[in-house]
């Protein structure tokens, strides 16, 4: 078996036993550097996670800005580095978030491009004023919603 010292667990584990993507593709290079540096414990997380983030964002992996979104969220995730935008390590986690509006709500955040912000679970259920929705739960509670990056005044990891 080959181990891995996993940059995301700082753990030695398991690696991939393969390529996780399809030779040929653009992605083949990103996944030695998978298997060079992330356990497959870690990689599996990464794509539980991942398939929230796809059908939560309405990420359609047919297209490049989707592709880009999805890539730059997974190398946050597993803590490869070569991302610059720092909120994106909140994706998948309770953020407290303070708009320039002085709305104060926690939230999880559910994916994050150059343009805008994707929550849901809002703190009380109700989505608060200044956010889009974009999903609303049967009862009108746990709804999603967006926000444009310039409306948020702060984000942090928030406590429950
Ligand atoms: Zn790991």
């Amino acid at each position: 078996m080959n181990t891995v010292r996993c940059v995301r667990c700082r753990t030695e584990g398991a690696a991939l036993k393969s390529n996780p993507f399809r030779a040929g593709t653009a992605l083949v290079s990103l996944g030695e550097e998978l298997r060079s540096s992330v356990c497959v414990d870690c990689y599996n997380a990464w794509l539980k996670s991942s398939v929230k983030i796809i059908n939560d964002g309405k990420l359609d992996l047919r297209e490049a800005r989707a592709q880009h979104v999805w890539v730059s969220q997974m190398r946050a995730f597993l803590n490869l580095g070569g991302t610059s935008d720092p909120w994106l390590r909140f994706v998948d986690r309770r953020v407290r978030i303070e708009t320039t509006s002085k709305v104060v709500t926690t939230a999880m955040l559910l994916r994050a491009d150059d343009e805008k912000l994707w929550l849901a679970d809002f703190n009380g259920g109700a989505i608060p004023s200044g956010f889009a929705p974009t999903q609303t739960g049967a009862d009108g509670a746990s709804g999603s919603a967006s926000i444009l990056r310039d409306c948020v005044l702060t984000i942090e990891e928030g406590a429950e």
